[in-house]
């Protein structure tokens, strides 16, 4: 007999087989020693009261046989001789495409303007050492795209359940650990990332797939209404009648060149506002009701939401144990993000907090038009670099001061690696911005003990929360709505925000690829 039962544990016995048969026999109104085996289907921690709890959901062998769960087939196959698709950009949305492609039999072809990821952390660290920044080569560009070197929170809001779950068997095919199958929040890690990523591209070039780094797409060739081919900045042209752009929302010079050449984009509203970094072992009390975190449980995060001045303001990327990185795309502008390692043992938690703009926010400051949104997000990002003084210096003041209306005198310690100054957000951030966040901080502090002090301190710019423009596509064939053959895809395109939506969305345009060739 098989039955599916949740458990509450204690966090030190949530790891400890023989407390995981007792609980799951008492649960299932058997002796333990007919529990043969169980598998965990889904671990999740509930902390709303005093003693946090894991919850795990069992399915529970009684008296017969454990069977296994089938193991998983990437559907890997030989496509050296197969129809080839281009696609731009290897993030996370290229490289799913690519094997999604591949499991169909066809070739893959993907260009990404950026170094492989080893070549990549050379250009990382002159950032955060010398501030310099690479236009080709930084946080958000190179292989495994922002993936990369990101947090590898694997969250998303995405419902469809078998969509997510084939994203996570192949990160856990790819190197993974197996805990991202049943964790509620799974999480990989900076530092376990890019070998993830590297054995992706290997696996894509094993089975006849092409990969060309330093390869960056200038130009989009077009017979009429159809995709005839694409010119790379070397001058090279590869002709194709379909093309998958995953290009990702740090692309200015596409948006810019799809303008450019008529086809058609649109403005998209997002949010902007900084990072805010918290002492760890802060949140840690505030969300576990605790002095001293149980060594069983992960370092707390946070997940806040408010109206302001009729805008959303709300936190975004939570990184427990994190440090708060520098990922402008290029020179003259600031821009901040979080990233953790797989342990998030960094004393610090950081999350953006940003608060929603449209298109009345940028035509207060001229901006009109599909660039509108990208050049209010470009203004804000100099404006912060001007602030900071060069150099990536991060403008940044503590939160009671940032609310009361304050200089601040002294800044705590802070995870950034260029340096923060402090610079007053409002000498940094739109009016629109800065009034909304200053009574948002308020208002967390009320929903979360603890968040609001003067230890917390918020560092400008968080302002690539998602993609200013949208490149507008048929909703059944996923193709541009005036070019055929172009697949505008993920993030950047403005139809995914995160790693697995971004995945599943270049899954899905490889998919319609795969049917219009059919
Ligand atoms: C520091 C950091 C932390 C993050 N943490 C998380 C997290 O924990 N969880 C999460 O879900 N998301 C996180 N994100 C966001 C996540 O990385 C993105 O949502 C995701 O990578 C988007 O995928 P994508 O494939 O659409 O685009 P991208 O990952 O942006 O990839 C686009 C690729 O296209 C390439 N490209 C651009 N222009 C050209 C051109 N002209 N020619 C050729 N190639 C081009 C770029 O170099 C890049 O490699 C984080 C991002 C950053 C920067």
């Amino acid at each position: 007999m098989v039955k599916t039962v949740s458990i509450q544990l204690l966090p030190a016995d949530a790891f400890d087989e023989r407390v995981i048969r007792r609980v799951a026999a008492e649960e299932c109104g058997v002796h333990m020693k007919r529990i043969t085996g169980y598998h965990i289907q889904k671990r999740s921690i509930d902390a709303r009261s005093r003693q946090a709890k894991y919850i795990l959901q069992l399915e529970v062998f009684i008296d017969g046989k454990v069977t296994e769960t089938p193991a998983f087939d990437p559907e890997l196959r030989n496509v050296s001789s197969g129809t080839q698709v281009v696609i731009v950009g290897a993030g996370p949305a290229g490289l799913f495409a690519a094997l999604r492609l591949i499991a169909a039999g066809m070739k893959p072809i993907i260009i990404e303007r950026g170094k492989d990821v080893r070549s990549r952390r050379r250009d990382l660290a002159a950032i955060n050492k010398e501030g310099v920044v690479n236009p080709e080569s930084n946080y958000c560009f190179g292989e495994g795209g922002a993936g990369t070197y990101s947090d590898g929170k694997l969250y998303t809001r995405s419902t469809k359940r078998g969509n997510v779950l084939r994203i996570l068997q192949l990160f856990h095919h790819f190197g993974a650990d197996a805990d991202i199958l049943i964790d509620a929040h799974p999480h990989i890690g900076t530092n376990k990332l890019p070998q993830i990523i590297t054995a992706m591209r290997q696996q894509i070039i094993e089975c006849g797939g092409e990969v060309h780094f330093e390869t960056k797409l200038t130009d989009l060739l077009l017979d009429g209404d159809k995709v005839a081919g694409i010119k790379t900045a070397a001058g090279d042209t590869i002709q194709c009648d379909s093309v998958i752009l995953a290009t990702g929302h740090s692309a200015r010079d596409i948006f810019e060149l799809l303008h450019r050449k008529g086809i058609l984009i649109e403005a998209k509203p997002f949010a902007l506002g900084v990072r805010i970094e918290h002492p760890q072992h802060l949140v840690d009390t505030a969300q576990y009701h605790c002095q001293l975190r149980d060594a069983h449980l992960p370092p707390a995060s946070y997940s806040l939401v408010a109206q302001e001045n009729g805008r959303g303001v709300f936190s975004f990327c939570m990184c427990p144990g994190g440090i708060i990185a520098p990922a402008a795309t290029a020179p003259g502008e600031l821009v901040v993000n979080g990233w953790s390692p797989s342990k998030r043992n960094n004393p610090y938690a950081n999350s953006g907090t940003v608060v929603a703009v449209d298109e009345h926010d940028f035509a207060k400051y001229g901006f009109e038009g599909p660039l509108a949104a990208m050049q209010y997000q470009q203004m804000v990002e100099q404006r912060a670099f001007v602030a900071g003084g060069g150099q990536l210096v991060a403008p940044a003041q503590r939160m009671t001061d940032f609310a009361t209306g304050k200089s601040s005198s002294t800044l705590p310690d802070c995870s950034y690696l260029p340096g923060i100054t402090s610079v007053p957000m409002d000498k940094v951030l739109p009016r629109e911005v800065t009034d909304a966040l200053r009574k948002a901080v308020v208002t967390f502090g009320k929903k979360m003990k603890g968040y609001y002090t003067e230890e917390a301190v918020l560092v400008a710019t968080e302002s690539r929360t998602s993609s200013p423009v949208r490149i507008p596509r048929d909703k059944d064939t996923m193709e541009h709505v005036q070019i055929k053959g172009l697949y505008p895809c993920a993030e950047g395109a403005g139809y995914a925000g995160g790693i697995v939506s971004a995945a599943i969305d270049g899954e899905r345009c490889a998919e319609m690829c795969i049917a219009k060739m059919a």
